[in-house]
Formats: C-alpha cells, structure tokens, sequence
C-alpha cells in the first residue's frame, strides 16, 4: 500500500468524460488498497479563458483581481472531480488551495509556498475519503488568494505529497514522460526511466519542458520523488529523483531551442569598463541575456556577440542603439536563425572529452558552431537553425542514446507522436 498524490493536468480533465476517466483511474488506485489525493489543473484552455476575458474588461488587470478570477478554473475541475468519484460510490472530498493548507507569500500570479498544513488532507484520508485538491492556488497571510505562476499545479502536488510525505507524486499529463530527445526530432528517442532533479531542471531551462521547473526545485529541496506519466496509458513514465542509474550514460538527453537570437556588436572599443556598459544596460531594460562571446581584439576593437530570448528583441535593439554612441562601436546586428542544441547528463561530470566528441560529430557533419557554452551538466552550442534537426540527430547517434526501434515502427502517427510531446498541459 503506497500513499500517492496523483496529478491531472488540464488536457486530462478537458471534458466530463475525461473527468470520469480519471475518477475510474483513482478508483483503480484506491481499490488496489492505496490511498490516493487528487490535485487538478483547470479544465482544457479554462485559465487563458479566464484570462482572456480579464483583458477584455481590463487591458492591465490587478494582480489580486486576476488570482481571484483565475483560480475558479481549478475550482470547477476539482468538484467535477469529486462529483464524479462520488457518482461511483468512492466518498470524495474537494478542497480549494486555502482548505488544502497551501499557505503562499504575497506575490500575486507567481506566489511563493511558504507554509503547508497537511491536517485536512490527513483528516479526509483516515475517513476513507478521496481528497481532490484545486491545483495552482493558495492562501496569503492577508487572506487573499494567490495563484502560483502558469503550470503551477505541479507545485502543488509536489507541495501536497511533501505535506503529506506521500511515497510518489505521480503527474499525470498528454506526455508519457521524459524523453532523450524530441521524437518528432529524432525517431530513435528513447523514453528515460530514470533522470536526476538537475538533469530535468537543465532539460527544462533549455527547452524540453515536461513539468513546470518551479515544481522540480521543490521537489529536489525536499526531496519528492516524481513519476511523470501518461494519462491515457498505463504504462510507466519517466521518474525524477535523486539518485542515478544504474548503468550511467555519458548523457541522458539532447534538447533544443529555436526561440534565441545571437546580437553582435561590431568594433567595440577593446577599453577597461565597454563591456561593463553595455550588460550593465541590457540588464537594467530586462533583456535575458544567455551566451556572451567577446573575440579577440585587432586593432584594439573587438566584436562582442550575445544571446537572448527572441521576445527580447525590441528591447535589445533600443538599449544597443542607445549604448553606441556610448561606446563608441561601430554597429550592430541580429541573427534570429539560430538554435540551441544542448547535451544534458550528470555522467558528464565524471566523462572526460565530451565537449571533445560533441564538436567532432558536429563538424564531421559540417555544422558550424557559432557560440558555446556550459554547465557541469550541460554542453550548449548555437548553429544556424536549418541544421538544428540534423545536429540533433547525429548527437543523439554520436553520443548511443538511439533507441532499436524506431518511432515511426511503432505506428504511432505523427498526431500522436505530436501529442506525446505536446509541451502545454
Ligand atoms: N491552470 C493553470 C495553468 O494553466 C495551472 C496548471 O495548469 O498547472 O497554468
Ligand atoms: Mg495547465
């Protein structure tokens, strides 16, 4: 007998047939003899809904307002969900945030959990009862509630099971785990049993996001072992915990992200103090700065490159123009075809020459690198974003990370293989 959180996100939920479904799912859990909370994620698109219709009274709505209105979209979920384990004979009970002891900061849209008061939840499972818990909110001292940022359901089932020290906190979702590589990508992606906290948090940050990353740091500091599964299947999904595997590989997985862009600007003054000025005023306009490149310097000038979120071009363009002068650098400009192609494993650590045989395969295969960078568990490298799929691809073989079979045999179409990967829940 185990003590499970189990979560359902908001594709799992989209209707009240999938509603029922996941009441048979957590029956099936409660007769095998465990005992089962439930926390969910708002139905479908419900939260940008509910936020679209905010905008549409209020172009910048208050912070306050908005976690009061968003939050109902779990609110609904979690008695529909009760509702329905009741209708087959399961007593179920269905807390908001605030009844489920989800205590947060003041920090409306992105709240923080402070606190959680695991009384009622315990209270409704030694009456036999299944606890559904509304995903994504909490309580601030104030009274208010908050919300925990997009995705923030996975905190809350991570928050749950810790409160509760439950055995697993499985997240059920459309994607049936962790993957070495995109499929779509890459056919012969593998489905990982097993990756570590830092792994998926490196994962996430570059692209490859299965669970909200707020949810994985928790889960490390407190030490929550996560089961990231399907919905609609019963087979296991990727586990996310501590400890590695048992046959180490040199890396565990290849993401990639096109949503960068590389800025160059072109004959900086190579003087004490330039590159101070120019990050100091990317950093005060906000602009998310990723990869810094600085040549070496002829003639006393030098090119300086960086990358950041291509959202961040208009801001980028009107601080450099500002800077110029400044600066006194010649011009500037912006490559947005560019991708990111980066190696994730904690085997890196302990493997010498990895960045060695990542270049090597690259440049075999004539891809150019145009910026590097690294992690102790990651290798980064931008190239032009027309070889981002070859690149994956040669790395993914380069680095025996290939799967037998492919996932074209395994007659998946590519609806389904899509799905599988689909990144919204
Ligand atoms: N419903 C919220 C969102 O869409 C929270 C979640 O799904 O985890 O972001
Ligand atoms: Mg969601």
């Amino acid at each position: 007998m185990s003590l499970i959180v189990a979560k359902f996100g908001g594709t799992s939920v989209a209707s009240p047939e999938r509603i029922k479904g996941v009441a048979r799912r957590l029956a099936a859990m409660h007769d095998a003899g465990n005992q089962v909370v439930a926390v969910v994620s708002a139905m479908g698109k419900t939260t940008d809904e509910l936020m679209g219709l905010a905008n549409a009274v209020n172009a910048d709505p208050p912070a306050r307002e908005l976690d009061r209105l968003l939050s109902t979209g779990e609110q609904v979920s979690m008695t529909l969900l009760a509702l329905a384990l009741e209708a087959m004979g399961y007593p179920a009970i269905s807390f908001t945030g605030r009844q489920a002891g989800i205590e947060t900061n003041g920090t409306h849209n992105r709240a923080k959990i402070v606190r959680v008061r695991n009384e009622r939840i315990l209270e409704a499972l030694s009456a036999g009862k299944i606890p559904v818990v509304a995903g994504f909110q909490g309580i601030d001292a104030n009274g208010d509630i908050t919300t925990l940022g997009r995705g923030g359901s996975d905190t809350t089932a991570v928050a749950v099971a810790w409160g509760i020290d439950a055995d697993v906190c499985e997240i059920y979702s459309d994607v049936d785990g962790v993957y070495t590589t995109d499929p779509r990508i890459a056919p012969r992606a593998r489905k990982l049993d097993v990756v570590t906290y830092d792994e998926m948090l490196e994962l996430s940050s570059v692209g490859a996001g299965v669970l909200q990353s707020r949810a994985v740091e928790f889960a490390k500091k407190w030490g929550v072992v996560i089961h990231s599964r399907s919905a609609f299947s019963e087979a296991e999904g990727t586990y996310v915990r501590e400890e590695s595997r048992m046959e180490q590989a040199v890396i565990t997985g290849i993401a990639h992200d096109k949503s960068e862009m590389k800025v160059t600007i072109r004959h900086v003054p190579d003087t004490t103090g330039v590159a101070a000025k120019v990050f100091t005023a990317l950093g005060e306009n906000s602009v998310n700065m990723d990869m810094i490149i600085q040549n070496t310097s002829l003639d006393g000038a030098t090119d300086i490159s960086f990358t950041c979120p291509a959202a961040d071009l208009p801001k980028a363009k009107e601080t450099i123009e500002a800077v110029l002068p400044e600066i006194g650098a010649a011009s500037y400009d912006v490559d947005e075809d560019i991708a990111k192609v980066s190696l994730v494993g904690t085997g890196m650590k302990s493997t010498p020459g990895v960045s060695a045989r990542a270049f090597r395969t690259l440049g075999e295969n004539n891809i150019n690198i145009l910026a590097i960078s690294t992690s102790p568990i990651r290798l980064s490298m931008v190239i032009e974003a027309s070889e981002a799929q070859r690149a994956v691809q040669v790395l993914h073989t380069a680095f025996e990370l290939d799967s037998e079979s492919v996932f074209e045999e395994t007659q998946l179409s590519a609806e389904e293989i899509a799905a599988k990967m689909n990144k919204g829940r």
